[in-house]
């Protein structure tokens, strides 16, 4: 399935400084906050927003060795981190008279930061699995192989941008597109180990060099685990030759991010007939799945290339795939020579990561995945305070009320299709924080004794819980991050918008920052988020989360121009990661900064008359608050990637790099234009305003 969840920002992988908390009398690392310090005032706002808002950070902040970003979500996160830790540390130590949260969340952390265990016996853990897939004589046995591997890792239900990142290919539950308040089951693409499928077909000089050291990765890793050099080699090339098939057949990113290319609704029997190879009713059986009404299938194509590979690739270069794809999913949690080979390729390679995260580091960002609303709880109880709640939910209201004005005022469309936009925006639900009912993790067992026994177990009562869903009505309020987590997102097939409370920290939402800095920082990261509803995915989807077309072919024409309009703005050479952006894959993205800022402006506008100020007065500092609202905004984006990173994420990813979702936005709007004074002809001053909402 393809997760339709819009995100604030590319998952950065949390990544550490050196200095950590590790005891009370520690040092919390520190956040920033919006400050006229952070300019720089050589350089002209009107030619460079970006550098003249954050060049006094980026030039003071130096990134640490083991970042592959460096700026506020990473400062954030790496704070939330300390909290989280010393959480763990308490649950771990206590002794006496531990909840049942306590139990779990500190026995997770003790059989994770026990390195000994790890390098000493993980691999004898990992064992029965790997024999599971050496007795596989026949292709005939690959159903209930794939299915336990599905079920002893993370990922099989969890679509990604490219594909589900998972041996072959993903299966999970889904909202229904015809129906979005039912679940059903669905099939998606997968199959790959680098980041998409331009990886394995692109013909660069690059794209080359990265083929080749996953070639060498893959061989590290098949030796680590025991098979020999020359024999490793081989399937190591066998590996990028099955993987380069599976490419092939993939659904490119940009086609896939029209939810209507998805959209194919089969019985289990026509599922069947796409890979008469594969043994459906085995796999389903194994993976716990209830039957379903529908399947949909995202890829038919893939689904029908899979079977011809079942029928022509030698059963022991699958024994040779899945092997490595076992070991990939585990390497994290094995013996250090895994450790770092998967870090070389994975982080290093692909991301330029210098260093790894210190463990204390990585066994946060575990437990968070695997226990994400045990874990949560604490941090709700240390570092969200029921205030942050009602200030959000005002400016969400704001927000809200300033887009309902907008689609009104709107001359491109009509009244029909403005009255199906209202009735949208209303529908939407907005949560704040952390969910309303905690997760029940009481049937999970988790000791202090086997960290791989622990994440196999916990990624089993993922699965289940995720197959659970199908055949049942969709629960709007359930979250898909977790309370610690620095990001935000809008789902479509819920029509929802979610922030959660790891995000409500400074420079982000500031409890000591005026409205205009508040407004400009976190009510653009709201108004992101809303307009994602109404971006050119979003406006697919009807009040109900329904794929429909509620547009008449007028205004579906009106939309498509000014998003054009965006498209080609953001197509665009990115010197610093040697790539070509292409617009078509970020509008959405970029949509939802170019429209975000628009109503997040309005309802300070109407903040500021409520106190009987204007945008134009001025404060303390001498900066009006039109001036304060865009640094605050700027101040989101006060960060910047590795280029290693940065190429990876311009090729795969549907967001903007920062400085481009700071100049390319703010080059489209008058108002930024007047509040710093710019002349026509200035390179922040667009002759061709691209504007949607
Ligand atoms: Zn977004």
């Amino acid at each position: 399935m393809k997760t339709l969840a819009f995100c604030l920002l590319f998952a950065v992988s949390v990544a550490a400084a050196q200095s950590a908390a590790t005891d009370r009398s520690a040092q919390m690392p520190e956040v920033g906050h919006v400050s006229t310090t952070n300019v720089d005032k050589s350089v002209d706002p009107c030619s460079d927003f970006y550098h003249y808002a954050c060049g006094n950070i980026l030039n003071t902040h130096a990134m640490p060795a083991d970042e592959i970003y460096w700026g506020p979500f990473g400062r954030i996160a790496l704070w939330n981190d300390a909290v989280l830790h010393q959480a763990l540390i308490d649950a771990a130590a206590k002794r006496e008279g531990r909840t049942a949260v306590e139990q779990k969340i500190g026995d997770y952390w003790t059989a994770c930061m026990d390195q000994s265990a790890a390098n000493t016996q993980s691999l004898q853990q990992l064992q029965p699995l790997l024999s599971a897939v050496d007795q596989m004589k026949a292709m005939s046995q690959l159903a209930p192989v794939l299915a336990r591997i599905h079920t002893s890792f993370y990922a099989a239900w969890e679509g990604g941008d490219n594909q589900t990142n998972v041996a072959v290919f993903g299966y999970g539950p889904t909202p229904d597109f015809n129906n979005a308040r039912s679940v059903v089951a669905s099939f998606d693409q997968g199959g790959l180990s680098l980041p998409g499928r331009d990886f394995y077909l692109n013909d660069d000089a690059k794209s080359k060099e990265i083929r080749d050291k996953f070639v060498a990765y893959v061989s590290r890793m098949l030796q680590l685990s025991g098979t020999t050099a020359p024999q490793a080699d081989a399937e190591a090339r066998e590996i990028l030759a099955m993987e380069t098939n599976m490419a092939k057949s993939q659904m490119d990113v940009i086609k896939r991010r029209d939810p209507k290319n998805l959209n194919h609704r089969m019985s289990l029997a026509q599922v069947k007939a796409l890979t008469p190879s594969f043994n459906f009713d085995e796999y389903l059986k194994d993976v716990h799945s209830p039957s379903s009404s529908i399947y949909i299938v995202t890829t038919p194509e893939f689904f029908q290339a899979l079977d011809q590979w079942i029928r022509t690739e030698p059963v022991d270069h699958w024994r040779s795939y899945l092997r490595f794809h076992i070991l990939q999913k585990a390497a994290s949690s094995l013996s250090d020579d895994f450790v770092n080979a998967s870090f070389e390729f994975n982080d290093k390679q692909l991301f330029g990561q210098q260093q790894i995260q210190p463990r204390w580091r990585r066994c946060v960002a575990r437990t968070d995945r695997d226990l994400g609303e045990a874990l949560g709880q604490a941090y709700v109880a240390r570092a969200f305070p029921p205030a942050s709640k009602q200030r959000m939910l005002t400016m969400v209201a704001d927000l809200k009320s300033a887009l309902d004005r907008d689609i009104e005022a709107a001359d491109w469309m009509q009244p029909q299709t403005k009255a199906a936009a209202h009735r949208k925006l209303a529908a939407q639900i907005e949560k704040i924080g952390y969910p309303d009912h905690w997760r029940d993790y009481s049937s999970l067992n988790i000791t202090a004794e086997s960290n791989l026994g622990n994440i196999e177990r916990a990624a089993a009562f993922e699965s289940n819980r995720q197959m659970q869903k199908i055949g049942k009505p969709l629960d709007r309020m359930e979250w898909g991050m977790t309370p610690p987590t620095v990001n935000a997102y809008e789902n479509p097939q819920e029509n929802t918008i979610n922030f959660p409370a790891g995000i409500l920290q400074p420079p982000f939402f500031d409890a000591d920052a005026d409205d205009a800095i508040n407004y400009g920082a976190i009510g653009v990261v709201i108004g992101h988020e809303t307009i994602h509803g109404f971006d050119d995915q979003g406006r697919k989807f009807d009040a109900n989360g329904d794929l429909k077309d509620w547009w008449t072919d007028q205004d579906a024409k009106n939309y498509d121009e000014r998003g054009n309009c965006i498209a080609e703005e953001y197509t665009q050479l990115v010197p610093e990661a040697g790539v070509k952006q292409n617009g078509r894959l970020t509008q959405g993205e970029d949509t939802a900064d170019n429209g975000g800022i628009y109503i997040a402006m309005a309802a300070l506008r109407s903040d500021l008359m409520r106190q009987g100020k204007t945008l134009d007065d001025k404060g303390a500092d001498g900066l009006t608050n039109l001036q304060r609202f865009f640094l605050g905004y700027a101040n989101d984006w006060c960060g910047s990637f590795r280029p290693e990173a940065m190429r990876t994420i311009v090729l795969t990813n549907p967001h903007s790099l920062d400085q481009y979702r700071v100049n390319n936005v703010v080059a489209n709007m008058p108002e930024f234009q007047k509040a710093f004074s710019c002349r026509v002809g200035a390179p922040l001053v667009h002759a061709k305003r691209c504007h949607i909402w």
